[in-house]
């Protein structure tokens, strides 16, 4: 059983959900939208890179040892991944998630695919930190945002040590 609990305090009120917009505003390297920031080099620089795939830094975070991961290909989902670049995404994720692990203090590495950001695929691997159980699940994205962010040179370092264990 896990103890979830979101980092705010209660009570908290639910809301009504908004009118839905329809079309969609257009995201970040569709067409329409503004130029994929990933594709024209505006992301943190990769630290760690093979045929395929670029792992890098975030800024502006809570949790050292976060990184993501995108395909050096521009296309949007799983479903857009050529077959050979699918079946390479299960090991490449599991050598980043036995990495992260390798930094030590860390009960387990989630993955997270939004998709509703940028349109070039990209998956976030977050550890949650050993012990902080009240982050289980989909909490660990809302604690993620809610605990104080450490210094970028911080995370950048965290993910240099990633790097090094892929
Ligand atoms: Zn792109």
């Amino acid at each position: 059983m896990t103890s979830m609990t979101l980092p705010y305090r209660e009570p908290l009120v639910p809301r009504e959900a908004g009118p839905r917009q329809i079309p969609e505003p257009p995201r970040r390297g569709e067409p329409g939208g503004p130029p994929c920031g990933i594709c024209g080099g505006e992301t943190t620089p990769a630290v760690w890179s093979d045929d395929n795939w670029t792992l890098h830094p975030p800024v502006g975070g809570s949790l050292p040892g976060a990184v993501w991961v995108a395909s050096r290909m521009h296309v949007d989902s799983f479903s857009d991944l050529p077959d050979p670049l699918q079946a390479d995404f299960g090991r490449m994720a599991a050598r980043v998630e036995r990495a992260i692990l390798s930094l030590g203090d860390v009960a387990r590495v989630h993955l997270y695919r939004w998709g509703d950001g940028g349109a070039h695929f990209h998956v976030w691997f977050l550890p949650r930190p050993l012990g902080m159980v009240e982050a289980s699940g989909m909490m660990l994205p809302l604690w993620e945002d809610a605990l104080p962010n450490v210094g970028d040179d911080e995370l950048a370092a965290a993910a240099e040590r990633v790097a090094a264990r892929m």
